[in-house]
């Protein structure tokens, strides 16, 4: 009678981190409005803003929209090296980008971030 009883749990525990996961990075792709943070063409994936062999971490602060070209592009290069050097390359985008990277935000619970907001 009670053999049920858990399944609804157990479900919601296997499904969490999974969700979890895709509201966080659906609310770094959100708060980009889907846009490569570096030349705003369409956003295909996530870039890690210092690479991971870098020991760039996965948090909020170093995981940016981009697109294919961009994400593949920039490779091990500096951001900041890399990024003055392209064509679409602004001071604002490049200061929206820095913001962003300064947000000690390291919970992937604490979404959305209200407080910051990118330069137009
Ligand atoms: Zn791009």
């Amino acid at each position: 009678m009670f053999h049920d009883e858990h399944a609804p749990l157990a479900l919601l525990v296997e499904l969490t981190p999974k969700l979890a996961k895709r509201r966080f990075r659906e609310s770094i792709y959100e708060f980009w409005d889907y846009k490569c943070a570096y030349c705003e063409d369409v956003a295909t994936s996530l870039d890690h803003i210092i690479p991971r062999f870098k020991s760039g971490s996965s948090n909020r602060n170093n995981l940016i929209p981009a697109c294919r070209r961009c994400n593949s592009n920039k490779g091990s290069i500096a951001v900041d090296e890399w990024y003055q050097q392209q064509e679409f390359f602004t001071q604002v985008k490049m200061e929206r980008i820095k913001a962003w990277m300064s947000q000690e935000v390291v919970d992937i619970f604490s979404y959305p971030l209200h407080e910051l907001k990118p330069a137009v």
